[in-house]
């Protein structure tokens, strides 16, 4: 299978992906699975990927309390805006992922 990394969904569907994963290992409360989601991160942020707006699905949002796997809501004061995520959680994730900050739980 040939990976077209110029795809302009790929991001998106890879970030999806992640999604998926942390859906299930919610599901199953599989630790095994959120270590997978951990280290599959860290590889694509050191290959280059950006994170997207649904880049923060695998984690838990700081803003709206949207578990993993579950988009964001609307909260007072911190609109979406067309995004699937709150920007802190993406930022969230992007720290969490890079050692900047803790993983928070599942996660760690
Ligand atoms: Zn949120």
């Amino acid at each position: 299978m040939r990976i077209d990394v110029d795809e302009p969904d790929a991001r998106e569907r890879f970030w999806e992906g992640m999604r998926d994963v942390a859906h299930a290992a919610a599901r199953y409360q599989d630790q095994a699975l959120y270590q997978a989601i951990v280290k599959i991160g860290r590889a694509a942020l050191a290959q280059g990927i950006e994170l997207v707006s649904s880049g923060g699905l695998f984690l838990q949002c700081p803003v709206c309390d949207a578990l993993p796997g579950q988009r964001c809501i609307n909260m007072a004061g911190h609109p979406l805006h067309e995004q699937t995520c709150h920007p802190e959680r993406v930022e969230l994730a992007a720290k969490a992922l890079s050692g900047a900050a803790p993983l928070p739980p599942p996660l760690h």
